[in-house]
């Protein structure tokens, strides 16, 4: 069971559905209303524990019911809640997302709570930093909190991923001490100025970010898989799955979560990345995105 920190937000998402997008100072009665768990660190989390990782959840959620909420979501979930601060005077992370009847939406983030992580915070992780396989960090979340993680994580000299999700700018020096890095198509043109389009690309944006510090690349591409380099020669391309997609979002979080698992699990690069692919692929299947993580008794391959 690989034992797995995750540093990042948890936000609750508020989703109603609207028979169309509302203009500045409309209001419009919409469908239904639909709560959920969400936020990167916790659906990454969320992803990690289901496939059978041992969980360390570092976060910080509001006094509030959304924070009674998101405790109550992670211990049914078995994820180690005793790193979950509790601020008292922000309120916890929410999303405000519209949703039309084409799919097209609208989304709100106030990150509160999650967002004003401190190094402190961090700090009191220590322990759990020590005796992890694996240490897995995003951007939604202050950087102190990012650049706290990467440096306990070299300490302890334990791997760290760094998936630069949302893109917010970051100083160069803290590339240096990551492990694996797993921008998608944006975040990569953030991260280097090139468009990943095509292998050519690919490499050129990961040599890039090789020549920066990290020791490994994965770019998520979509549905169409991912390219990883590690250094060692030209990169690849690992295939995605061809499913049929309902909803993608929270489909980089599937991939992350995974990624640290099967890692951790002694699973090579190639290996590791295709299986975080069928993955992903398995949660744009369904709609929602901390609730369509799938659970490893759902993947056929890990079956004996
Ligand atoms: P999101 O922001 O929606 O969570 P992302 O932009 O961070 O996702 P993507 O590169 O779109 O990340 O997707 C991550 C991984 O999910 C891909 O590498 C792939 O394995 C899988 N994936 C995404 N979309 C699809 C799809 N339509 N069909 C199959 N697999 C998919």
């Amino acid at each position: 069971m690989p034992k797995v920190v995750v540093v990042g937000s948890y936000i609750v998402d508020l989703m109603c559905r609207t028979p169309h997008i509302p203009k500045p100072g409309e209001t419009v009665l919409g469908g239904s209303f639909q709560m959920g768990p969400g936020g990167k660190g916790g659906n990454q989390a969320v992803a990690a524990a289901r496939l059978g990782s041992d969980v360390t959840m570092v976060t910080k959620v509001g006094k509030d019911v959304f924070g009674e909420e998101a405790i109550r979501n992670f211990q049914k979930e078995g994820i180690d809640i005793s790193r979950v601060n509790c601020d008292e005077k922000e309120a916890t992370g929410t999303a405000l997302i519209a949703v039309d009847q084409h799919g097209e939406n609208m989304i709100v983030v106030a990150l509160g709570a999650c967002g004003s992580l401190t190094e402190e915070d961090v700090e009191q992780a220590r322990g759990e930093f020590a005796d992890a396989d694996i240490i897995l960090v995003q951007l939604e979340t202050s950087i102190e909190a990012v650049k706290k993680t990467i440096e306990l994580a070299n300490e302890f000299v334990k791997p760290v991923i760094l998936n630069p999700a949302p893109y917010q700018e970051i100083g160069e020096d803290l590339l240096k001490g990551v492990t694996y890095i797993t921008p998608n198509e944006t975040e990569v043109f953030a991260l280097t100025g090139i468009e990943v389009t095509n292998f050519s690309q690919a490499q050129k944006a990961a040599i890039k970010l090789t020549n920066k510090g990290v020791s490994t690349v994965i770019i998520t591409l979509g549905r169409k898989g991912c390219f990883v380099y590690d250094g060692t020669d030209a990169g690849r391309m690992i295939a995605g799955y061809e499913v049929k997609a309902v909803d993608t979002t929270g489909a980089g979080d599937a991939f992350n979560g995974a990624f640290a698992t099967f890692i951790s699990q002694g699973f090579n690069l190639d290996e590791a990345a295709r299986l975080s692919n069928s993955v992903a692929a398995l949660s744009v299947t369904k709609i929602g995105t901390s609730v369509s993580m799938p659970y490893k008794e759902e993947l056929d391959f890990l079956k004996d």
